[in-house]
């Protein structure tokens, strides 16, 4: 599995993910064309697929140019997300598995930022990686625009469930202030310690801080580590004013 990082917009992250083996290869979301087509053209890839993570113009704004573009025909999303995902051709249920090369896909059902969010989880052999969207960020979740603490919450329940060494490729570059906020929430936590050093010097030296690691976010994640749905909630209110 090779995953090419696509920065775009301010600070949005878009992936190309290619199966080495079968030479296919899906896009995740699509905020902005010329970012995406160019990394396309640079890497030499032929993408079959979008698999759109939420609604939100900043993931699903350039749908539709990309895959005129490129000749492509399938544009995935969450069921509830029809007619709010431009060009979308196939609704996703919960759980929903499919083969993509020599990957096998679940599509998970995360609301919390939206209602229709989906994680992508890939794996092939024993490499894992997860696709998340604005729902779980490293270090941190998104802003709980249409959905409450609870799906939140169960959204983060599902997520923690996948193994530890799953990779978490999020959509924004959100981790240095995540993690300023994850410090001041638990002053004592050494893992997040480290993580703060470890996103500086990649910040540093222009790198993005994706991947991180489902076991990274267990020990690092304020929200992730929230006992509770009232916990999650508390804190997301307070992220939400936090500078
Ligand atoms: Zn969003």
């Amino acid at each position: 599995m090779r995953i090419e990082i696509v920065p775009y917009l301010k600070d949005n992250y878009g992936y190309l993910v290619v199966c080495e083996k079968t030479n296919v290869c899906a896009i995740v979301d699509t905020g902005e064309a010329a970012p995406i087509l160019a990394a396309v053209a640079k890497h030499g890839l032929s993408p079959s697929v979008i698999w759109s993570t939420h609604h939100h113009p900043d993931h699903t704004a350039a749908n539709e140019d990309v895959a005129k573009a490129l000749k492509i025909t399938e544009i995935t999303a969450h069921t509830s997300d029809r007619g709010r995902v431009p060009g979308q051709t196939r609704e996703l249920r919960d759980g929903e598995t499919f083969s993509f090369g020599s990957f096998a896909v679940r599509a998970l059902h995360v609301p919390g930022h939206t209602m229709g969010a989906v994680a992508y989880f890939v794996s092939d052999g024993d490499e894992r990686a997860v696709f998340t969207g604005d729902t779980l960020f490293v270090a941190g979740c998104g802003r709980l625009f249409e959905g409450t603490p609870e799906d939140m919450f169960n959204s983060m329940r599902e997520l923690a469930e996948l193994p530890g060494d799953t990779r978490v490729y999020c959509g924004h570059e959100y981790t240095e202030a995540n993690l300023r906020f994850a410090a001041n929430v638990e002053p004592d936590n050494a893992a997040v310690s480290a993580a703060i050093a470890r996103a500086k010097t990649k910040r540093a030296g222009g790198a993005p801080t994706v991947p991180s690691t489902i076991a990274e976010e267990l020990a690092t994640n304020p929200f992730m580590r929230a006992k509770n749905a009232v916990e999650l909630g508390q804190r997301r209110s307070r992220k939400d004013t936090f500078k």
